[in-house]
């Protein structure tokens, strides 16, 4: 399960992250981050059945976790097969099948929007 955290990073303030994988034992995977001198946002990867535990860990500690159910969505009435989304993406979510029509491996979306933005029928939506 994928959770997007948004955190502060004051003086005095411990890696977040980190503090989480110490107190739970949990392993987090982080899928990217954008992480500066006062603040944070990380997508982050966990085991399904301890994403709560991570969540309210963190929200503990002061950070703002969305929980997310779903990377990228397509809609296939809109979607011409065209392949735009297959270059851009950078985590080999599409691919053709033998028949050259789109398929997804949407576990693999780090919901990063750039498929979003290149469709130009736009079939394709992330959750915000
Ligand atoms: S870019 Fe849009 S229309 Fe083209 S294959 Fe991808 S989802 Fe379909
Ligand atoms: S949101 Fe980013 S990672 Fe997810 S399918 Fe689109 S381009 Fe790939």
């Amino acid at each position: 399960m994928k959770l997007l955290v948004n955190f502060s990073r004051g003086k005095g303030r411990k890696p977040i992250i980190a503090q989480v994988v110490r107190d739970t034992g949990v392993l987090i995977s982080v899928e990217r981050a954008v992480i500066d001198s006062s603040e944070g946002e990380a997508l982050i990867d966990v085991p399904d059945d301890q994403c709560e535990l991570v969540r309210d860990t963190m929200t503990k500690l002061g950070a703002n976790v969305r929980i997310l159910e779903h990377g990228v969505s397509l809609n296939e009435s809109e979607c011409v097969d065209c392949g735009a989304c297959i270059s851009i993406c950078p985590r080999e979510v599409f691919s053709f099948d033998p028949g050259l029509k789109l398929l997804l491996s949407e576990e693999r979306c780090i919901i990063c929007g750039k498929c979003v933005e290149a469709c130009p029928h736009h079939a394709l939506t992330v959750q915000v």
